[in-house]
This record gives C-alpha cells, structure tokens and sequence, in this order.
C-alpha cells in the first residue's frame, strides 16, 4: 500500500492514467454503455456531463470497479485493472450522499480507512491533520457531523478519500445535496484541490456551470456514448452537434 503521504512523492507519472477501451454495459438486454473509448492523462480533470440517464454514474462505477465491465478494457497507471476490485485499483469515489459515521468524530471518519488498513496512530494524526488543512477542517476535527453544516460534512466526505492517498478521484455529482451558495463555495474548494494534489480526478454533473469551470477536458455523453470529446473552450466554441451545444449553451 502507498504510504507516501498526501506529498506522492516518487509517483510515476503515468500512475493515475486511466484508459478505457471499447468498454460496454450491458443491464440484461439493455446496453447502457455503448463502447466508449478515452484515455485521460495523470493529473488531468475531466468532467462527464450529460442528460439524466445517459450513463455517467454507471460509466464512473466501472471505473472504480463498482460495476463489472462487461466487454472492453480498463487501465489505470497502464495496468489491466478490467478485473480488479476496487480495492485494488487506488481510486477513491465521493459521492453526493456524505454517508459519515454519526458516532465518530470528524476525525475519527476521516483516519477511518487507514484505521482499518492498520496504519499507526501518529500516521493516521498525521495523514488527518494534513489533509484538514487542505479542507480548512483543523478547528472542527473533534466535532461530530451533526454538528457540522452541509459543506463541512462533505468536506469531510472529501477528505476521507483525501487520506487515503488515491491516484486518482470519482466524484459523482458530490455537490448536488447542497443550496445554491455552498456548490458555488465547494466548487472552488475542489478546483483548489485538483491544484493542490495534481492528481487525476473524473467528475461527474449535470451542472454545465461545474463542468466549464472545473474541467481540463469535458466528455458529453448522449446515451452510452461520447458525443463529443474536449477543453471547455472547444466545445464551446465548436460543439459538433446541437446535443452537445444544448448542453454547452452555444447555439451551433
Ligand atoms: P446517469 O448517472 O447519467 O443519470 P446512470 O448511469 O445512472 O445514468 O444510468 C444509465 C442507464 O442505466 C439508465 O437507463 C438506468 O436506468 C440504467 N441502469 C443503471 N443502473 C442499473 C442497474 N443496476 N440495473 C439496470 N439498469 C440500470
Ligand atoms: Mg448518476
């Protein structure tokens, strides 16, 4: 297990590239995913966005391995993980449901994992204590999260997966519980993140505002496939089809 710290140090750089080759999903007789091919880059940020239903979550699921792949190939580091469990694929996924333990205190729930994992008390201190810096947790660590307001709590949803050290992140639509205010807030804290930690983060919204302002590069996915690939710029500016600029909002 990496015990590198929050530093990765030593960390190749093509650790968190993940490449997906004609990957499928089938649900029974429904194909929901309909060969998908994508390869993004160690520290680049790429947001999925697109109609409700139209795969996203089931496309970051296998991804992280919550979901089989039922054709196709996924790598991570360009390493065959098609059949790895998640455990053994160094991504870590946050999601929109914070799903804190009530009884544990903030930083109990974030040195969770690593207290499972076996790691020594002044590690997961450690571990913790950096990654509440980052989320500006430090003056709340021993409070319980009903005591927390909705931002606080999914910071600290964050940074259970911070500690952990991924090489990469999932996150799936975590900022849509929220009111107005705090996804604008939130939105920032995740942009500083991805500067912070330069490590490979996969985003999932329906929130075009999210998705320009975040992404390296956006993927629009229209029903089980790409409908177009690019910097927000691009696509912007060059949607290829109406889909893609009715979600974009440049009229072709
Ligand atoms: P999105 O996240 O873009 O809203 P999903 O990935 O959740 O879309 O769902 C894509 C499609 O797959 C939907 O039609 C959904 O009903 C279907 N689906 C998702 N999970 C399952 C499942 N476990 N069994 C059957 N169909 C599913
Ligand atoms: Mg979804």
């Amino acid at each position: 297990m990496d015990s590198g710290g929050l530093a990765g140090m030593g960390r190749e750089s093509v650790m968190g590239s993940i490449t997906l080759k004609a990957v499928e999903k089938w649900f029974g007789e429904a194909q929901v995913i309909k060969g998908i091919d994508l390869d993004i880059q160690e520290g680049e940020f790429v947001v999925f966005v697109g109609p409700s239903g139209c795969g996203k979550s089931t496309l970051l699921r296998m991804i992280g391995g919550l979901e089989d792949i039922s054709r196709g190939a996924l790598e991570i580091g360009g390493r065959d993980v098609t059949d790895h469990p998640p455990s053994k694929r160094g991504l870590t996924m946050v999601f929109q449901s914070y799903a804190l333990y009530p009884h544990l205190t903030v930083a109990e729930n974030m040195g969770f994992s690593l207290k499972v994992a076996g790691v020594a008390k002044d590690e997961i201190a450690r571990q913790v204590g950096a990654a509440a810096e980052i989320l500006k947790l430090t003056d709340y660590l021993e409070r319980r999260p009903k005591d927390l307001s909705g931002g606080q709590r999914q910071r600290v949803a964050i940074g259970r997966s911070i500690v952990r050290d991924p090489t990469a992140f999932l996150f799936d639509e975590p900022l849509s519980n929220l009111d107005a205010a705090l996804r604008v807030e939130m939105r920032y804290e995740i942009a500083k993140l991805h500067q912070n930690l330069k490590r490979t983060m996969i985003y999932v919204t329906h929130d075009q505002v999210e998705a320009m302002t975040l992404a390296d590069r956006i993927v629009v996915l229209e029903y089980g496939h790409i409908a177009q690939v690019g910097t927000p710029r691009a696509l912007y500016e060059k949607p290829e089809n109406l889909f893609v600029a009715q979600f974009i909002g440049s009229p072709k």
